[in-house]
Formats: structure tokens, C-alpha cells, sequence
């Protein structure tokens, strides 16, 4: 971000010239940042980008290059190790590769039919024993914690592989970083031995299947995974994610009909120490909750009206929102209870945190929570998910419906979406109207837009890595440009790089080219090469 540095000293003479023709550019851009019509001229896909000739630089100085990509191990190990970093290099350009290490959302098997073809046989993954978990686990380290990682026996696939150990050599040969990769979620259930004792509770005090942030036991379990990933693997960072939402954007946009959580011994004491009532807390969140739930069910809308009715139960229960944050600020305690191990094991880690499609891109409560700013004492990083393709149906089948029959009954829907556009700071005139939605994707300029938006928000305390989305499933189609276009917008924009996503196996050859083409114009613009 910002223009070149055409003073500094250790430029060579043919550099600064070249800075300084930029110069002039980026301030043109910048004067028309908001205008599409004056970043088209130079953003369409580079008339260079043939093998041999130059990349087309572009008009702005990067923050960054760095070039991850994201997939499931085995799909690594059914390829090949040399095989698939090759492919990458070659295509994609890619210098860091983001691999699970504990992959806990039990994601891994994609269909066949999603699954790209890469050059080497494809297997239906379906009825495979792959496991959840792909590096050694020592016990010992485990001691503030009765959690216990899967146990990987002969039963499973790959078992005798080290992938984390494997990959170092021919990655480093290749210039390339080595990420570790982690998902939770409530699929732990199945594996992780005594997690049903860090289950939150709801205001009914049921036991649930999720685990809680605020449980000293779950904070001690991803402590010590840190360290024991750091100490025993020569990794170069670590990405880990959490796809779950606060218990407010659960009540009045959800996934189930779950009651709210989390009324545990620890979430009260919690709450008792930040001065917020938990009784008053769970009262509110269980009016609210069979509030929304009724009118989700069609029962007789407020004569106040919907969204009035919402309002009111905040007027009369604050605590409602007071526990929404403490529920956010104990989400960063732990991840912060996991920077710092990682950090005391190798300092000079890139740590950070996967931000999934909701808060990324239409959880307000999320946004309005903290900046990213405020994370960065324990964030190097945010991968923020910026899927323009899906966020299209997203919005349609997810965001639209649930809040006009949760809250927004009086809203029409193409209101509604526009509203959004608004908050969010999406341009309304370039996104797709209600009808559009199902068959074309966000443009590249919503890339753009919500990558300066965490740039914004980051201050410069920490880096922004987008997750540029393609060959998502149930997206509309992709197309090479459109990634080309969107790889560059996310760097314009300010970011200090790129994460192809959501997964190397389901990517297409040529859309990974794209993503290439994209990123020798950025390294052809780029100060130096630093991912
Ligand atoms: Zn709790």
C-alpha cells in the first residue's frame, strides 16, 4: 500500500526509474480507488503472461508475496509429494503450502465429482479411513489436559507417513514455506478422548457438542498442540480456524435451533469478573431465543413489528450483548493462549488465524466486536476468506433468508441485500442484484473492497492473507480472468498476500494458472520477493 519508495538508497538506478513511472500511476489509482472504470484500464489479464516474456508490473508497490495454498494431506500423499509441489510452482507460483495438520472439521473426503484432475489417477475417496490428525502427538506434553488427540493406528491410511517431516526438504528446495493448517469443531466429538468434558452449556444447562473457549482443559489441549507441532515439525507458521459463531449471530442467524450457549462454571465466573450478570444473560438469550425461534415458526408478528420486537429484548436484557463479547473476548484468549506457546517454542513463527466466510464477510456482530487491530497482539496474521464466486449463493441461501425470518421481517429481500452492500462497504452498482445472485458471483472488486477493509482495520499491526476462492462447490462457474483479476485486486488492496482456497485438490489446472499469472505480475512489481 501506500506509493513507492523511490528514496531509498540501495535502489538501483533502472529500479527507482521504474518506481518512479509507477509513482504516477498509483497516484492516479488512488484518486479513483472507489471508481471500477479506472482500475479497469490496467487490471485486466496480462498481455505478458506467456512462459519467457515479462509480466505486466502493476501500478502499485505490494505489501507482501506471500503465495500459500490450501489442501487435504492425503491429497499431498496420493499425488506426491514432488508431483504436487511442482505442479504448484510451476502453475500457481505458490512459495507456502497450508497442508491440515489436525484436520477436526472432518472435511476431507471431497466427491469425485468436485475434484480436479491433476495429472494422476483419481480415487473415489468415499469409504476411505484417512485420519483427522497428520503429525506424531506426544502424550507428555499433554499434562495440563485429560484431552487426547486421535490416535492414528495401522487402520488408517497414510499412517506411516510423516508428512510434516516429509515435506520440509522438497519444500525448502522450492522456496517454499511450510504452513501447519487446523480446523475444530464439534467433530471432535468423535475422536478426541474426554471432550465431552469441555462442552459448553446451554441456557437450559444441557451439555451440547461443542467445546468451550472459556474450559481451562481445551485451553491447555490447543497449548500444548502448539507446542507440540513447533517443538517436533520445522515448520515456518501455523494457520487455525474455528467456523463457529457468538451466541447472538446463533440466535438470530442460525445454523439450528439450538438453544444458546455457553452458561458454564467458567463462562459465569467469566462473566461475574467482567461485571455482566450471567442469570440476566441467560434470561435474555432464552426470551431472545424463543423469540426468534416463534417467528421463525410464523407465530404472530409483534404489533411493534419484528425487528422492534428484537430491539426491545436488547433494551430490556444488555447482558445479551455483554455476554456476545465475553463469549468473543474468550474465543481470542485462547487463540492468544496458543500464540504465546508457539512463540516461546520458535519466535519467529507466522502465526494466525483462518477468518471464515461469516465473519469475514457478513457477521456484523463479528465486526463490530473488535478491530483486527485489537488482535494483534496475538496474530501475525488474519486469512480472511474472500470468496467471490461462493459468497453469491451464500448470501442468497444463508445470509438473506435467515435474517428475514429471524429479524428483518419488514425488509424486502433485495433491501435487505442492499443494506448489506452498504454496511459492508460493497459497491451495490458492481455486486450482483437479488436475481443475479444465483448465477453470478461477487466480482473482484468485492475482493478488493473487503481486503482494504481488514487492511483498514489491521492498522498495520498485523498481515492480511485473502483466501482467493475457486472451484468452490455449489459456486457459480469460475473462470480464468475473473481469479487473474481477483488475485491482483486482493494485493491492490493492501494485502500482504494470497491463500488459494478452499482446496488444492479440487482446483483446476488453469485456474491455478491464473492465480500465476496474477502473481509474477505482483513479483514483477515487488520491491523484493519476502513471503
Ligand atoms: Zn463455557
Amino acid at each position: 500500500m501506500g506509493a513507492p519508495m523511490t528514496h531509498d538508497p540501495h535502489l538501483t538506478p533502472d529500479r527507482r526509474r521504474f518506481l518512479e513511472r509507477l509513482a504516477g500511476l498509483v497516484a492516479a489509482a488512488e484518486v479513483g480507488l472507489r471508481s471500477t472504470d479506472g482500475l479497469r484500464a490496467w487490471s485486466g489479464p496480462a498481455a505478458g503472461d506467456a512462459r519467457g516474456q515479462s509480466p505486466a508490473p502493476l501500478p502499485f508497490t505490494p505489501a507482501g508475496t506471500f503465495n500459500g495454498v490450501q489442501m487435504g494431506p492425503h491429497t499431498m500423499l496420493d499425488e506426491g509429494i514432488e508431483h504436487t509441489l511442482d505442479l504448484l510452482a510451476d502453475n500457481a507460483g505458490t512459495n507456502a503450502v497450508l497442508p491440515y495438520s489436525h484436520a477436526y472439521n472432518n472435511g476431507l473426503i471431497k466427491s469425485l465429482r468436485s475434484r480436479a484432475d491433476h495429472g494422476v489417477p483419481l480415487t473415489d475417496n468415499r469409504g476411505r479411513r484417512l485420519p483427522l490428525v497428520w503429525v506424531r502427538t506426544h502424550p507428555e506434553l499433554y499434562r495440563d489436559t485429560s484431552l487426547r488427540h486421535q490416535v492414528v493406528d495401522s487402520s488408517f491410511e497414510h499412517h506411516d507417513r510423516d508428512l510434516f517431516a516429509e515435506i520440509i526438504a522438497p519444500a525448502r528446495s522450492r522456496g517454499m514455506k511450510v504452513y501447519a493448517r487446523i480446523l475444530e469443531s464439534s467433530a471432535m466429538r468423535n475422536v478426541v478422548e474426554n471432550f465431552d468434558r469441555v462442552v459448553t452449556r446451554d441456557v437450559d444447562d444441557q451439555p451440547t457438542t461443542v467445546a468451550c473457549w472459556n474450559h481451562p482443559e481445551y485451553i491447555a489441549f490447543w497449548a500444548a498442540t502448539m507446542e507440540d507441532v513447533f517443538r517436533h515439525y520445522d515448520l515456518d507458521g501455523i494457520q487455525w480456524g474455528a467456523e463457529r459463531m457468538g451466541p447472538l449471530m446463533n440466535v438470530i442467524s442460525p445454523w439450528n435451533n439450538n438453544p444458546p450457549t455457553c452458561f458454564c462454571e467458567h463462562c459465569r465466573a467469566r462473566g461475574k469478573a467482567a461485571g455482566v450478570d450471567s442469570e440476566r444473560a441467560r434470561q435474555g438469550y432464552r426470551e431472545l431465543h424463543t423469540y426468534v425461534q416463534g417467528q421463525m415458526a410464523g407465530a404472530p408478528r409483534p404489533a411493534d413489528g419484528m425487528f422492534v420486537g428484537f430491539l426491545r429484548l436488547l433494551i430490556r436484557y444488555p447482558e445479551i450483548l455483554g455476554w456476545e463479547y465475553q463469549y468473543r473476548l474468550s474465543r481470542e484468549a485462547i487463540c492468544d493462549a496458543m500464540y504465546r506457546r508457539v512463540k516461546a517454542v520458535k519466535p519467529d513463527a507466522d502465526v494466525g488465524w483462518h477468518i471464515d466466510h461469516q465473519p469475514s464477510s457478513w457477521d456484523l456482530v463479528y465486526r463490530a466486536e473488535m478491530s483486527y487491530e485489537e488482535m494483534a497482539p496475538h496474530a501475525d496474521f488474519v486469512k480472511i476468506i474472500a470468496y467471490h464466486n461462493a459468497l453469491a449463493p451464500r448470501l442468497r441461501d444463508w445470509y438473506l433468508p435467515r435474517f428475514q425470518k429471524s429479524i428483518l421481517g419488514e425488509v424486502s429481500l433485495q433491501d435487505s441485500l442492499n443494506l448489506y452492500y452498504d454496511l459492508f462497504g460493497y459497491d451495490r452498482t458492481t455486486e450482483p442484484s437479488l436475481e443475479e445472485l444465483g448465477n453470478r458471483g461477487m466480482s473482484p472488486t468485492y475482493v478488493f473492497d473487503e481486503t482494504r477493509h481488514a487492511v483498514a482495520s489491521a492498522n498495520g499491526k498485523l498481515k492480511v492473507y485473502t483466501g482467493i476462492g475457486f472451484d468452490v462447490p455449489g459456486a457459480p462457474p469460475d473462470d480464468p480472468a475473473t481469479i487473474e483479476e481477483a488475485t491482483v485486486k486482493a494485493f491492490e488492496a493492501g494485502a500482504h498476500g494470497i491463500v488459494a482456497s478452499r482446496e488444492y485438490e479440487e482446483m483446476k489446472v488453469e485456474h491455478l494458472r491464473a492465480v500465476g499469472r496474477a502473481f509474477r505480475r505482483v513479483q514483477a512489481t515487488a520491491p523484493s520477493a519476502r513471503p
